[in-house]
């Protein structure tokens, strides 16, 4: 079933990235951490759907997209930078694999980020962080999406990585085999590990970590994944 909604704000959040905030339809139901086919309600783009996490949780009374934008591809988030209040998006198919299915470790590459915000703010809601920890790949300091908010909610337990920048306090460089055995391993070195992975992020990281999660004798059933 599709949804027509209007948008009730846009604004960026970070250099590239958006944050819509939409009508809700009454009857369009979602769990944190999935995601829908948006389109926009513009001609010769109603067709060209793109799948979109919602970031607000299912209770609130609107809908929020976090939208990594691209403007060399010409493509639809591209598009998305154009539009304004009362402009409107189509909604379609809801869908996604990640969803909490326990305590764990949360590793994110830029806009892959976007399941875990929701996945997060639905925790702290009700107060059930924990020792949940979330290891978050960006090229620089500038690129970190919600940094003030998952730094309150995460504390000591959000890590960040970042390949292009040198900044105090915040790793350099690609997550590697032994910063994932360090931040996610929990047993003795070749243990492996008995808590959640959780990994979203683009095609070639998520490669990456997963060759390197296998290195490190995680179960395949513990970990959680998408590919943005
Ligand atoms: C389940 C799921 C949920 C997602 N949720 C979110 C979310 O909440 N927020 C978010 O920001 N993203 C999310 N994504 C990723 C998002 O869907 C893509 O970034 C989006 O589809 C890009 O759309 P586009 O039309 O701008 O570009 P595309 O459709 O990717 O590209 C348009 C054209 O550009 C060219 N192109 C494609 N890739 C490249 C490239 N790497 N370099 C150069 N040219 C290229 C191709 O010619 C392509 O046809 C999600 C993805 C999935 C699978």
């Amino acid at each position: 079933m599709e949804h027509t909604v209007k948008i009730k704000s846009i604004e960026h959040v970070t250099h590239d990235v958006l944050r819509i905030v939409t009508e809700k339809p009454p009857s369009l139901s979602f769990k944190p951490g999935q995601a829908a086919d948006i389109s926009i309600n513009k001609v010769n783009w109603q067709t060209e759907k793109r799948p979109f996490t919602f970031t607000s949780l299912p209770n609130y009374t609107y809908l929020e997209f976090t939208i990594k934008t691209y403007p060399s591809r010409k493509g639809v988030t591209n598009e998305l930078l154009k539009l304004k209040k009362h402009d409107e998006l189509i909604v379609a198919d809801v869908f996604g694999d990640i969803a909490y299915k326990g305590k764990g470790v949360f590793i994110a590459g830029g806009a892959g980020v976007t399941p875990f915000i929701s996945i997060f703010r639905d925790l702290h809601a009700k107060n059930e962080i924990g020792d949940n920890k979330l290891l978050f790949a960006n090229k620089t300091k500038a690129d970190i999406i919600l940094e003030q908010e998952f730094k309150n909610t995460l504390g000591k337990n959000f890590i960040n990585i970042l390949s292009d920048e040198k900044v105090e306090g915040y790793l350099h460089g690609f997550i590697t085999e032994d910063l994932l055995r360090a931040h996610v391993t929990t047993g003795a070195p070749g243990q492996g590990m008995g808590r959640n992975v959780y990994v979203c992020g683009p095609p070639p990281m998520m490669e990456a970590i997963e060759k390197q999660l296998a290195n490190l004798k995680v179960d395949p059933k513990l970990i959680i994944k998408e590919a943005f």
